[in-house]
């Protein structure tokens, strides 16, 4: 845990929280708040992160698969050129294609608009297990619609409480909502915009619309001052993202999203079943050849399982531990308590191998009388 190591000074969920008080205006768009180290710094440390991210995002899924409830939902918001795709591109690109589900909302079709508002967002929640994110979403409904009339003024002035609401309802059912907004500056955007324009291969991003969007700035500052105040809960927090340097907001949401997942845990399921008695019934559709093969295995195959938990655990560990006084004797207490827990965790996997190993053996030796009896 040196000091000098690139990393986070800081957990940026506590930097980048839009608590009570928070001023958009204040915010330096520029700035990478908590990040030591530089772009390639970030970059390295980053893809780090995401083999740490991806194992747990792993085992979030197989608690899904087997009864689980819990999932997470991003959602990331931002006005034009602010980095919503490559953001959303990058954190889904670190883990297994099956166990992200992305949602992009646009204008709302005919049917959308004969419901409530919520109503496209409940239909695309993520399922048990799985880490959806949304590229725009209800929050749309009092940004844009706010700043182009799109409803009366008291129809979205309600609808601050209905998103809280509903968010609630959400958390308690065991989703964790992360809330991302990405800030560029006003100079930023215009330079982003203006390269769109230039590359032929950036055009089809241009939409003529942006720049009545872009005309439109101090309302969408107010609107999202007003998403901030409104909608930052103990429950669904909203961060708030310098996006000028794109290698710090993906750091940085990389970081949270993989903070998250550390906080839930999320363990391999146990099975209803025995292996012990599932080995045996195998055992009885083998022949000896490949059960000797088997039992040679059984030393390495387990040493992989014992890997893989050892590093995810002591990774978990460095998370949770990096920004802690490490002079702190409460701090220290922990992290001997969870050393013991890997340590604890290991011996039982070995104890485990050993009596596999001999079952191994009983039914190699079964298998053989078995096949001379033939
Ligand atoms: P883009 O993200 O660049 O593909 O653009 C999507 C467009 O859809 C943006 O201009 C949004 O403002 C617009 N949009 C998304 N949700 C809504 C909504 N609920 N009502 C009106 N416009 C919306
Ligand atoms: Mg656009």
């Amino acid at each position: 845990m040196g000091s000098r190591h690139p990393g986070w000074t800081a957990d940026p969920r506590d930097l980048l929280r839009a608590g009570p008080g928070f001023t958009l205006e204040d915010v330096d768009r520029g700035g990478t708040p908590g990040f030591r180290g530089r772009k390639s710094d970030a970059e390295r440390f980053g893809r780090d992160r995401g083999r740490l991210l991806s194992e747990l995002q792993e085992r979030l899924f197989a608690e899904g698969r087997t009864g689980g409830t819990r999932s997470v939902l991003c959602v990331v918001q931002g006005l034009d050129t602010a980095g919503k795709g490559g953001v959303t591109r990058h954190v889904m690109s670190m883990v297994d294609p099956q166990g992200v589900a992305l949602h992009s909302f646009g204008p709302p079709s005919e049917e959308e608009l004969r419901h409530d508002f919520l109503w496209r967002i409940r239909n695309a929640l993520p399922r048990p297990g799985l880490i959806g994110v949304f590229d725009r979403s209800h929050y749309e409904d009092v940004l844009v619609v706010r700043v182009k009339h799109l409803v009366p003024d008291d129809e979205w002035e309600s609808r601050y409480d209905q998103i809280n609401h509903f968010e609630k309802e959400l958390v308690d059912s065991g989703t964790v909502l992360l809330k991302f907004a990405l800030m560029v500056s006003h100079d930023e955007q215009g330079i982003r915009l203006m390269e769109r324009l230039d590359r032929p291969d950036k055009r089809w991003k241009f939409n003529p619309s942006d720049l009545e969007t872009r005309a439109q700035w101090a309302d969408y500052q107010a609107a999202y001052q007003a998403v901030f105040e409104r909608t930052s809960t103990d429950w669904a927090p909203w961060y708030v993202i310098p996006s000028d340097h794109k290698w710090y907001s993906r750091v940085a949401i990389t970081e949270i999203v993989t903070q998250t997942l550390v906080d839930m845990n999320p363990g391999w399921p146990e099975p209803d079943w025995n292996p012990f008695e599932m080995r045996d019934r195998l055992a009885e559709l083998m022949s000896s050849r490949a059960l000797t093969e088997s039992l040679a295995d059984t030393t390495r195959t387990v040493a992989k399982a014992v890997a893989a938990d050892a590093k995810v655990q002591r990774e978990e560990i460095e998370v949770s531990l990096d920004d802690v006084d490490s002079e702190d004797a409460a701090a220290r207490a922990d992290e001997r308590a969870a050393l013991a827990e890997v340590t604890a965790q290991r011996a039982a996997y070995v104890a485990e191998a050993i009596r596999t190993k001999q079952q191994k053996q009983r039914l190699v030796t079964a298998a053989k009388a078995r096949e001379t009896l033939r």
